[in-house]
């Protein structure tokens, strides 16, 4: 079993970015910008933007954090967006989700100008990713692709089962494997909370994505042998044995199903500091273009 290491793959990244942002600054080039917009107090997404601020100081990228307070209006973060769309100085921005109940987060990405979208989640921006042309490709996904691709992993011919159809992962990830690319070429079935048998399916699985937010959902029946198993699913669970209160769980029950895996990512360490990276490699193309 081969263990696909988020962290050290994530910090590959940023060491190979920082090398072009410092490029970039000795040609009397700006440094790329990225703003992160956040609203309310949920712990987990302020770790989560925390984490994108610090990896921007890391490779010297300049970053701005906006925290509005829990109840400002759709109005309110609306125009902060309109600021956002037309400051020349910010190259990328992200809007952290969720947001609270009374913000209709759609209208909130279709607010977002695609070319500073570096997320990935404006329609104009998925459009083009469903097409293959050139675009921001969503960072969990993007950061999936990038780790099988620096593993080596052969996705081509193989079978690819999706779990999860969310518009952040599950989906994209099963569009973007399906496609004629470095990494893609894969015959790929994407499976819901509606999909019945799934054990059935999985099973003929060569690679396995499991995004559906389900601490350990993944059991080592549920695949064969030589399987490679990427696991997107971060859920807090109380533990008080924890500093924090809490641990991190993925969708996978990591140590039976390693047991069986050629490949497979750990919770904590896997995807999630893939996402970081991939953000801020969306950002510096997103400098790049601008210039
Ligand atoms: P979501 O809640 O939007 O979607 C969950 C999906 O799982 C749905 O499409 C649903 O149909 C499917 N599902 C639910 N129960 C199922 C079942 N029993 N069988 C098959 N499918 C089922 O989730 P999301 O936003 O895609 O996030 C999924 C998980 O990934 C969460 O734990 C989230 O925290 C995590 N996540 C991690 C990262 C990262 O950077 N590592 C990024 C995004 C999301």
């Amino acid at each position: 079993m081969i263990l696909l290491d988020g962290k050290k793959t994530s910090s590959d990244i940023k060491d190979e970015i920082a090398v072009e942002v410092a490029k970039l600054k000795e040609q009397g080039k700006k440094a790329p910008h990225l703003a992160a917009v956040i609203v309310g107090n949920d712990g987990a997404s302020l770790t989560y933007v925390n984490a994108k601020v610090k990896a921007c100081e890391r490779v010297g990228f300049e970053s701005t954090l906006i925290r509005l307070s829990e109840d400002t209006s759709e109005k309110a973060l609306l125009s902060q967006i309109d600021e956002l769309n037309n400051n020349d100085d910010i190259d990328g921005f992200i809007v952290q989700l969720p947001l609270p109940k009374h913000i209709d987060e759609q209208k909130v990405i279709m607010a977002v100008d695609p070319d500073k979208d570096v997320d990935g989640f404006h329609p104009t921006n998925v459009g083009k990713m469903a097409l293959n042309l050139p675009t921001f490709i969503s960072a969990t996904p993007f950061g999936i692709l990038e780790l099988l691709d620096r593993y080596n992993v052969e996705t081509s011919g193989k079978h690819v089962v999706v779990i999860g159809r969310s518009h952040i992962v599950g989906s994209p990830m099963s569009i973007l494997l399906s496609q004629k690319r470095k990494v893609g070429n894969a015959t790929v079935t994407i499976t819901h909370s509606r999909t019945q048998n799934l054990k059935k399916i999985t099973l003929q699985a060569d690679i396995v994505v499991a995004a559906l937010g389900i601490p350990e959902f993944l059991t080592a029946d549920m695949v064969k042998d030589g399987v490679t198993v990427i696991d997107v699913g971060i859920t807090r669970i109380e533990d008080a044995s924890k500093k924090r209160g809490f641990r991190l769980v993925g969708d996978v029950a990591f140590d039976e199903v390693s047991q069986k895996s050629s490949y497979i990512t750990p919770v904590p360490g896997g995807v999630g500091p893939m996402t970081i990276a991939m953000l801020l490699k969306n950002t510096l193309l997103a400098r790049k273009r601008r210039d």
